[in-house]
């Protein structure tokens, strides 16, 4: 009989534990409560976080070469079908802050800077909030990457918008906009008259408009005969439009069902039945508890790909939280997993402490990483022996302490959940 696999929450460590799950021949539902973090980030896909890479690169004073993905994280990206994951090389990519940071692969519809030398890269005004060219193309060229490849940015008058209310309407709305093949050849055609106009270039920049359901700049870039694609925006871009379109695709395409709901507990079951495991027990089973569900769900294991504290899965709560009108009555600890299960929850130092302030810990001098030491509010999540929990329990992505916030480290641990599960 086929084993049966329930994976809580669809973010890419989901999705991967899901996929990796499927290739063994599991039957595997994935529930989630909505969005998470990877439908919040910008569509770009990091291994190790950015800076760090950065720094190392200018302390040797040249890009680093980037390490191959692994033979199964490549066949997965491959069948996602979303980023650009280049072997060998980083991709640079521009943000709508002013920055040019590399990155170990892109959602397809954002620029790679990272082929360009001594060339132009235009970047037309449009009248929308967050998106000023002339600001962007002066911080653009300051870069020290644009200065040691001969980049320069350029602010150019070219009709990107169409009508009236795409001044005002979100960035996701204007990127679907753009799914419609007609709508991209009219931008086909603002683009080459605007190239013409310049006398050419090397590249062209654009807000995160390029797609909603799938990216759009590379068939753009074939037909105009120059990289088009969008600049890196922080947090809500379409990227996460695009990245819950081509979930959604490739689930529908191993056969892994999806479905909505917020999991209130999981409890495993020993084999005596009696819903207690003891340590080192090898577990039957698990039930998880949805919530406005009378009848939990059964499974051979679970594996919690709920989030850290962006995505949901770790909530923060300090004792003040929980006080009165009067002190808290103790010191707690500051954070709670949002689902009652078996597990321990800790950081990259080991299974967290109660804190000794009833207002929980200084998070303006913990929470925030500094050099190599990792945030607070990035560090918390389950304690795992590798992606191991608890008997029948397993944890992918964010949800685990101390592991890197990037969504390559969520598709390696979302691997190897669903490969051990
Ligand atoms: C704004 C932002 C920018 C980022 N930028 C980058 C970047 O540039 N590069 C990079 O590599 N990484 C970036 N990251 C980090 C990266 O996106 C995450 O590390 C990665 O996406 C985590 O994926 P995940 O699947 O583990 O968690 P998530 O994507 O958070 O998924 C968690 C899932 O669990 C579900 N869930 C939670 N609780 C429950 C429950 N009780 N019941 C059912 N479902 C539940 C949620 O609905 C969601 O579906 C960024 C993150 C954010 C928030």
């Amino acid at each position: 009989m086929e084993r049966s696999i329930l994976v809580i929450g669809a973010g890419v460590a989901g999705l991967a534990a899901a996929w990796s799950a499927r290739r063994r021949g599991a039957q595997v539902t994935v529930i989630s409560a909505g969005v998470g973090e990877t439908a919040l980030a910008g569509g770009a896909v990091d291994d190790v976080p950015w800076e760090q890479v950065e720094r190392a690169a200018r302390l040797l004073g040249g890009d680093l070469p980037a390490g191959d993905l692994a033979p199964a994280a490549r066949q997965f990206a491959a069948e996602l079908g979303l980023w650009d994951v280049p072997q060998g090389a980083a991709a640079r990519i521009a943000t709508v802050a002013g920055r040019i940071r590399p990155a170990r692969g892109r959602d397809r519809a954002l620029l790679d800077l990272g082929p360009l030398r001594r060339t132009r890269v235009l970047i037309p005004r449009a009248a929308r909030g967050a998106w000023d060219a002339d600001a962007l193309a002066a911080a653009l060229s300051d870069e020290p990457f644009a200065r040691a490849r001969g980049l320069r940015f350029l602010p150019i008058d070219a009709p990107v918008l169409r009508f009236d209310d795409e001044r005002r309407i979100a960035d996701g709305d204007l990127a679907a906009r753009h799914d419609d093949p007609a709508r991209l050849s009219w931008l086909l055609d603002r683009l080459h008259q605007a190239l013409d106009a310049a006398g050419g270039a090397g590249a062209i920049l654009l807000g995160p408009w390029l797609g909603a359901r799938a990216p759009r700049a590379e068939a753009l870039s074939a037909r105009l005969g120059v990289p088009v694609g969008e600049a890196l925006f922080g947090a809500g871009s379409p990227a996460g439009l695009r990245f819950e379109a081509a979930r959604d695709a490739l689930l529908a395409a191993i056969g892994a069902t999806h479905r909505h709901g917020r999991v209130r507990a999981v409890s495993a079951v020993s084999a005596g039945g009696d819903g207690h495991v003891g340590p080192g027990d090898p577990g039957d089973g698990v039930l998880v508890h949805v919530d406005g569900e009378d009848v939990p769900l059964a499974a051979d294991a679970v594996i919690l790909a709920i989030g850290g504290l962006a995505g949901g899965g770790v909530a923060y709560a300090p004792p003040a939280h929980r006080a009165g009108p009067d002190l808290p009555a103790r010191g707690a600890v500051p954070f709670a997993l949002s689902i009652a299960a078996p597990v321990t929850l800790g950081d990259a130092r080991g299974p967290l402490g109660v804190v000794s302030s009833m207002h929980g810990p200084e998070l303006d001098v913990a929470a925030w990483p500094r050099g190599d030491r990792p945030g607070a509010l990035e560090a918390v999540g389950v304690r795992c022996d590798g992606v191991r929990a608890a008997p029948g329990i397993l944890a992918a992505g964010a949800a685990i302490a101390g592991r890197a916030r990037t969504v390559l480290d969520a598709v390696t641990t979302g691997l190897r959940a669903g490969a051990e599960a």
